[in-house]
């Protein structure tokens, strides 16, 4: 029964409770649909309100509510997932947290943000004093700093900064338990915070987050061409290298990928693979030479074009790459993997060999643990998801590691290092599983078979 919804607007303010079921459907969904897997098992599902707390006191007070009705919570930041994180799989509460956007500290290389702050914000408030993020996922602008940490990767910077697990990026966290008096905990130490990194919000709700940030560059955009991939990935993979060109991006994209990206207009090729670059602007005629070496091309105007149509080079990289892909394509999907810096370029060939056009590569050179590696989202032409299957088996079996994009559960989606630790902080803060249910196999769901919700 539904009593819990009368309950709560007698409780909360209605300015904060949404129960219009065209909005709350809305704001139930993220970017799952890339995934033609996730479409067909998530499209039926929706909470059944959204409340949106407007400081730390009411986000607590919404849960100690929702506790004592067993009613389960799923957090959302800017929703831009692409695995089904925010999709309520039985029913409940959409927490929207963009109301707690505060910046609350700034200092020399840290500084500390609400949860819901949104990146693109947190991104011009930082280069106002001098500093930037570290690293970036392509969708920042409307992305929250909570929802990236909690179901994000890395992004533009992360060649040089690592991922989210890298020590000395994500500095502190402030979480909030799930429990009738909800607890609010400080996160340091390193084997602490791996329990809410890319926890899709099971084991606490973040409320704030302070981050070790960069002093401000001012980035050069560079797109470089090359007649074969081999010779784009040889390129790329020697820019990458060399420690002492400081870079943002290095995206590659095999032909004829880039022919997508509208926005580029002329820049586009239809047959050309693409190396998409944002280096240190004092470091752009040493990246001159080693494009000359290699055999490619590239144009002196398109930084300026880049300016003048008020574009950003990351609206074209990471996963953004599908999203233009599929916005003419709509049928296509994507895969994640990470191939093996030692062997990546027989890996591609032996993909190109298998697949042909029916994966087109895409990658982004990212640091790893300290390790420089291919972080790959290549384009998959979708036919079924037995096809699918096949085609992510082929990649296992020549040794690069898929992260599925094609799953929910958080232990199948290849990130699943510490899922031991966010099953332990789950158990402590949520012990009655109300937190994002469903999203892990690991625990035991058996309370919501008692408030009678459907299995999925
Ligand atoms: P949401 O989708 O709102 O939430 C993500 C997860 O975090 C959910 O499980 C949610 O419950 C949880 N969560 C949200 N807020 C909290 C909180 N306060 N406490 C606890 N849990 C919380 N990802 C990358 O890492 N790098 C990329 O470059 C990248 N590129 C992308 C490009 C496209 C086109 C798309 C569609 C997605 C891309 N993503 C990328 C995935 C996603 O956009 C990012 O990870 C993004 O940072 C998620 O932030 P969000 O605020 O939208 O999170």
């Amino acid at each position: 029964s539904m009593d819990w919804l009368e309950e709560m607007h007698a409780e909360f303010e209605d300015e904060i409770i949404h129960t219009k079921s065209t909005y709350v459907k809305k704001m139930s969904q993220d970017y799952y649909w890339y995934s033609p897997v996730l479409k067909k098992l998530l499209d039926h599902h929706s909470g059944d309100c959204v409340i949106a707390p407007r400081d730390e006191e009411e986000l607590i007070s919404v849960l100690s509510f929702a506790y004592k009705r067993k009613v389960p919570i799923v957090s959302r930041g800017g929703g831009t997932g692409n695995y089904g994180q925010i999709v309520p799989l039985y029913g409940g509460i959409v927490l929207d947290t963009s109301k707690l956007n505060k910046v609350l500290e700034m200092k020399e290389e840290q500084a500390t943000f609400q949860a819901g702050c949104k990146l693109g914000v947190i991104e011009k408030t930082l280069r106002k004093h001098g500093q930037e993020l570290r690293f970036y996922p392509s969708t920042f602008m409307k992305s929250t700093l909570a929802g990236f940490i909690a179901g994000g990767t890395g992004g533009i910077g992360s060649i040089q900064y690592g991922t989210l697990w890298d020590e000395g990026n994500v500095l502190q966290l402030s979480v909030v338990t799930m429990e009738e008096k909800p607890r609010k905990i400080n996160v340091t130490k390193k084997e602490e915070l791996t329990k809410y990194i890319h926890s899709y919000g099971i084991s606490g709700i973040i409320t704030e987050a302070t981050i070790a940030t960069a002093k401000k560059t001012d980035w050069h955009d560079m797109i470089v061409y090359f007649d074969d991939l081999q010779s784009a990935l040889l390129f790329s993979e020697e820019v990458s290298r060399k420690p002492h060109i400081k870079k943002r991006l290095v995206s590659v994209c095999e032909a004829p990928l880039s022919s997508v990206f509208k926005p580029l207009r002329t820049y586009r090729s239809e047959t050309k693979a693409t190396v998409l670059l944002q280096v240190d602007p004092d470091q752009t005629q040493e990246v001159m030479n080693l494009i000359l070496e290699h055999g490619g091309e590239t144009t002196d105007t398109f930084a300026q074009y880049v300016k003048n149509h008020n574009l950003r080079v990351s609206d074209f990289s990471w996963n953004h790459v599908t999203l233009w892909w599929l916005k003419q394509n709509e049928a296509d999907t994507y895969l994640q993997g990470r191939f093996d810096p030692h062997i990546y370029l027989d890996q591609v060939r032996q993909l190109k060999a298998c697949f042909q056009d029916e994966v087109l590569i895409h990658f982004e050179w990212i640091k790893a643990r300290g390790k420089l590696v291919p972080s790959s989202q290549p384009v998959i032409r979708y036919t079924t998801d037995e096809r699918l299957q096949q085609i992510i088996d082929a990649f296992e079996k020549l040794g690069i590691k898929v992260s599925n994009p094609h799953t929910y559960l958080l232990e199948e989606g290849g990130k699943d290092d510490w899922i031991d630790d966010i099953c332990i902080a789950k158990k402590q803060n949520d012990p009655c599983s109300l937190l994002n249910p469903g999203k892990t196999k690991y625990i035991a769901e058996g309370i919501h078979e008692m408030a009678g919700e459907e299995h999925v």
